[in-house]
């Protein structure tokens, strides 16, 4: 993209209605624009990072053996009449009527529509384990909604779906989930924690939050410093399969082991064993949630298959969610500083900006352009004619993983200057090799 052309509306003041530092950085770099209260539109820089975080979240569920479809963002109230949600879901719920009088929603949630699709079509236990997501937009009439994309009402939304012929098997299928999110969020740059959680609305009794740790988070967490400490990412989810039962029980083992709450389910006789110099607490930011519930809907909504011995059984199911949406603040709000975004490689709109310093120039010019080619795609030209100054300050701002800076003295010495964005170091190399580098 050639930043004279791109779609890029970028602010040189603070926005005063932004609160925390991810929802003043997606303003002034021009990732989103509010249109209603909690609503958002996706400009192209913006769009580049969600779609990248999609691809990753999509990647490893389908690794996990999840499958991928579809559903409606508007669904029947029917539906919710059956499991008895329609009345319980209360004001979050946005409820439709159509020009035939019919009640339907936006849906905030599918555990319902999923639970029909798949008596719909499983009749056997043979055909079990299924587990099914999409990603596809949510809405909850949020009380308050605040903090940009990270409290919408309007979000995407992760949200897959198990179901198993009895506990067990459901206690696999929640630990896969659990594997694929550990793998999900290190893909994105973020040490995340699972947290014992509450159930809350999706009702259950086993249910772990997914934390990533910042100032702003809305929720009060408290955990053992061994989170701090082992690389329990690479230690943990590098070295465990989706495939066997035991490996995923010891990976579930070590998820599980230190203490880890948040504030809904904090257990003081529990903490009070935690030696003093480990306890942690702090704020975290949920960006994900994952639940097992059992017969809840498949009882509610008559859903049932038969069992090795023709006797019809009540699948036991768990849902999984992770906010797409709010990861763009939360990666933000881990990874920024003073002059703007610094974004993980894994998900940056553009891996790298090119900078002509002297637009005119010919040798700038002539570099850039064919730096601009061999990116093919995956750089940022700024082209514009402005002072170097306020190149430097706007790429700093869309934090682009490395800046290509081309002037005049460089170019005509053959020679482009290399800046990492997350250190700010800086290298002078020939321009061919800057593909390599950048990678
Ligand atoms: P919260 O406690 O933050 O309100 P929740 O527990 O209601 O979230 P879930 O039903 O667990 O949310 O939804 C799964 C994920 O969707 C959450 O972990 C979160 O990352 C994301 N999410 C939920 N509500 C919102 C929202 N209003 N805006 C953006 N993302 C959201
Ligand atoms: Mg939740």
């Amino acid at each position: 993209m050639r930043l004279s052309r791109g779609f890029i509306p970028t602010l040189k003041e603070t926005p005063n209605e932004a609160q925390i530092v991810s929802h003043r950085l997606m303003l002034r770099a021009g990732l989103v624009r509010q249109t209603s209260a909690g609503i958002y539109a996706w400009l192209p820089l913006g769009l580049r990072v969600l779609r990248n975080i999609e691809r990753i979240v999509r990647e490893e569920q389908d690794r996990s053996g999840a499958q991928e479809i579809l559903m409606p963002t508007i669904q029947p109230a029917e539906l919710w009449r059956e499991s008895g949600r329609y009345e319980d879901y209360g004001k979050e719920m946005l409820r439709i009527r159509d020009r035939h009088e019919r009640d339907m929603l936006y849906g905030p949630t599918n555990e319902e529509m999923v639970t029909d699709l798949f008596r719909q079509a499983i009749k056997s236990y043979r055909e079990l384990p299924q587990i099914l997501y999409h990603i596809q937009w949510k809405f909850r009439d949020e009380v308050r909604p605040r903090f940009g994309v990270m409290r919408g009402r309007e979000f995407l939304m992760k949200d897959a779906y198990s179901f198993d012929l009895d506990h067990d098997g459901a206690v696999t299928s929640y630990r896969k989930m659990m594997l694929a999110y550990m793998r999900t969020f290190q893909r994105l740059g973020l040490k995340a924690i699972p947290m014992e959680a509450d159930t809350g609305p999706i009702g259950g009794d086993l249910s772990h939050e997914f934390i990533i740790l910042a100032p702003t988070g809305e929720s009060q967490v408290y955990f053992d410093a061994a989170f701090e400490e082992i690389d329990y990412l690479s230690a943990g989810a590098g070295g465990f399969s989706h495939e066997k039962p035991e490996d995923l029980a010891r990976f579930f083992e070590v998820m599980t082991t230190h203490y880890a709450a948040t504030d809904e389910k904090h257990d003081a006789a529990r903490w009070d064993q935690v030696s003093a110099d480990r306890k942690r607490e702090g704020r975290g930011i949920e960006v994900g949630h994952i639940f097992y519930f059992g017969t809840k809907y498949t009882k509610s909504m008559n859903t049932a298959v038969a069992g090795p011995d023709g006797k019809p059984v009540h699948p036991e199911m768990g849902s999984y969610g992770i906010g797409v949406s709010r990861l763009v603040g939360a990666v933000i709000e881990a990874s920024h500083d003073d002059a703007g975004i610094i974004w993980p490689d894994s998900i940056a709109p553009f891996r790298a900006a090119i900078l002509n310093l002297k637009i005119g120039d010919a040798a700038c010019d002539t570099m850039c352009e064919q730096l601009y080619a061999a990116f093919d795609g995956n750089a940022l030209y700024d082209d514009r004619s402005d002072r170097p100054g306020a190149k430097f300050a706007d790429a700093d701002l869309m934090g682009h993983p490395w800046q290509i800076v081309v002037g005049p003295r460089g170019a005509a010495a053959g020679k482009v200057e290399l800046k990492r964005r997350a250190t700010g170091e800086r290298l002078e190399i020939a321009p061919e090799e800057t593909l390599k580098r950048v990678g």
